[in-house]
């Protein structure tokens, strides 16, 4: 099926009418051809943004949150066609795509609550100041928006929430290997009333349309989520506009178990949070740290609970773990692996890949790597497949200090049977969000962000708004007719 670019409120193809073709991962079958578009297609969307940004912000502030939340309506109308076409495009299981959809529209939903609940105006006393002062949530204006493919609806609607809500139209670039459900979310937002120009999508070549977004001075803010190592280019791409940018880039998170845990609970709440989309979150457990009292207990527990995965093609029903995005993903996580046991890793359950006749070679064995150290690959750079390597530590001392020693800090783990041992723990944690006995801390409804390279700003909760509103101070002094 072809697809075209939303741009300005139509329906176009590349100016050249170069496509690319997307392709499902579980088999390589053609899913979809998008426009391949570039610089040029990528200044008109922005034309287009900007001059639908004073209508917005002439138009009522609860019709445009009304708009958001009849998207998220429809979102869950179509939910059926939008999770089977995620799961076609990105490879998840479905009923993963499902909670996807789900999960998306809370962020809609949560981004209309925090507007309607949006304290307009802070006036300070007018008399011991001797002047009227406000403070007002102003619109940023045009908002850049470039997505991952490992969630490409929710990353999505985490930054088309605020933005519709206050009226700043958004140009958006989805990844090469997901662009087909931000298309077919595009076809909502115009069913939902979003005026031409609010909500445009360009696809093609992320360098090309990247460096668009980031040098034209009509982009008010990028916002970014994906690896850190585009986030670094981002930033250097901003030297010149100064563009603002809010980041959420990689993690790699720790999980430690002590010694006071209940061993099934922390076995199952790793599993839950590890696999998840087969290990391609960034708030997935990546280093797991276990007292070395509990180690047999704790890989044999774990190697049971991996011998129960079932992987296989995401549309199939029991399916727990889908393919691997793309090649390049399976090679990277291969060649962690690889790393791991030339530097003296033990692979107990895995380690390579799985075939399946008449489906691509992109399934991932799920994979439990025991006797790590931070020499390794899997214990420094961000994994993002169903890897989960072992290393035992002595003392939670020892633990807090390995798992503040990357230059990452999204989300960490804590699994323990003493709450004030486990938030103590958790305090120390350098990290944006922390998880104690809790396998899914994430949520639209708190603030998302991390610390140290994970990124700049938040997303989510009493956050939402925030980077798409900034604080404007009006100070109003005396007037002729004052009394
Ligand atoms: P990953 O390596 O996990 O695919 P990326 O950071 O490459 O993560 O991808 C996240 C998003 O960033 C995707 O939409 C991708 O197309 C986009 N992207 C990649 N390179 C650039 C770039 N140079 N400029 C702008 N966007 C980019």
């Amino acid at each position: 099926m072809s697809y075209r670019n939303y741009i300005g409120g139509h329906w176009v193809e590349s100016d050249d009418g170069a496509t690319l073709v997307v392709r499902d991962p579980a088999d390589d079958a053609v899913v979809g051809e998008v426009p391949r578009c570039g610089a040029s297609e990528t200044r008109r969307a922005i034309e287009a943004a900007a001059a639908s940004l004073p209508g917005l912000q002439a138009t009522d502030p609860a019709s445009r949150a009304e708009r958001v939340s009849v998207l998220s309506r429809l979102m869950d109308e179509r939910r059926v066609e939008l999770a089977a076409l995620l799961t076609r495009e990105q490879g998840k299981p479905l009923a993963e795509s499902a909670g996807e959809i789900d999960y998306a529209r809370s962020y809609l939903d949560t981004a209309v609550l925090e507007f309607r609940r949006m304290r307009r105006e802070r006036s300070l006393d007018p008399e011991e100041t001797g002047k009227d002062v406000f403070v007002e949530a102003a619109p940023v204006g045009v908002v850049g928006v470039i997505t991952p493919w490992n969630f490409p609806l929710a990353m999505l609607t985490k930054k088309l929430g605020p933005a519709g809500c206050l009226g700043c139209p958004m140009v958006v670039k989805p990844a090469e290997d997901t662009p087909l459900t931000t298309l077919l979310l595009a076809e909502l937002a115009e069913q939902a009333g979003f005026p031409p120009g609010a909500f445009n999508v360009v696809t093609g070549s992320p360098e090309a349309i990247g460096a668009e977004l980031m040098s034209d001075p009509r982009v008010r803010l990028v916002s970014f989520t994906g690896s850190t190592e585009t986030g670094r280019l981002l930033v250097r791409a901003a030297d010149r506009t100064l563009t603002r940018l809010l980041l959420e880039l990689g993690g790699h998170a720790p999980f430690i178990l002590t010694e006071s845990a209940s061993m099934e609970a922390a076995l199952d709440g790793l599993v839950g949070a590890k696999f998840r989309n087969g290990g391609q979150t960034c708030v997935c457990p990546n280093r797991i740290l276990v007292p070395e009292s509990l180690h047999d207990r704790f890989v044999d527990g774990l190697a049971a609970r991996l011998d129960r995965l079932v992987v296989g093609r995401g549309d199939r029903p029991g399916v727990d773990l889908g393919p691997l995005v793309n090649d390049a993903a399976i090679a990277a996580v291969e060649a962690q692996v690889r790393d791991a046991v030339e530097k003296g890793a033990r692979v107990v359950r895995g380690g390579g890949r799985l075939a399946f006749p008449g489906l691509a070679d992109r399934f991932f064995a799920p994979t439990l790597l025991d006797g790590c150290t931070s020499e390794m690959d899997c214990f420094r750079i961000e994994t993002f497949g169903p890897v989960c390597p072992v290393r035992t530590y002595r003392s939670l001392e020892e633990a807090i200090v390995i798992a503040n020693e990357l230059p990452a800090g999204l989300a960490a783990y804590v699994w323990t049977g003493d709450r004030e041992e486990g938030v103590a723990v958790a305090r120390r944690l350098e990290c944006g969000i922390v998880g104690i006995n809790d396998p899914a801390p994430v949520t639209a409804f708190t603030p998302f962000g991390g610390v140290k390279q994970s990124g700049w700003g938040h997303e989510g909760g009493a956050a939402v708004l925030g980077e798409y509103a900034p604080p404007k101070t009006y100070s109003v002094g005396r007037f002729a007719d004052d009394p």
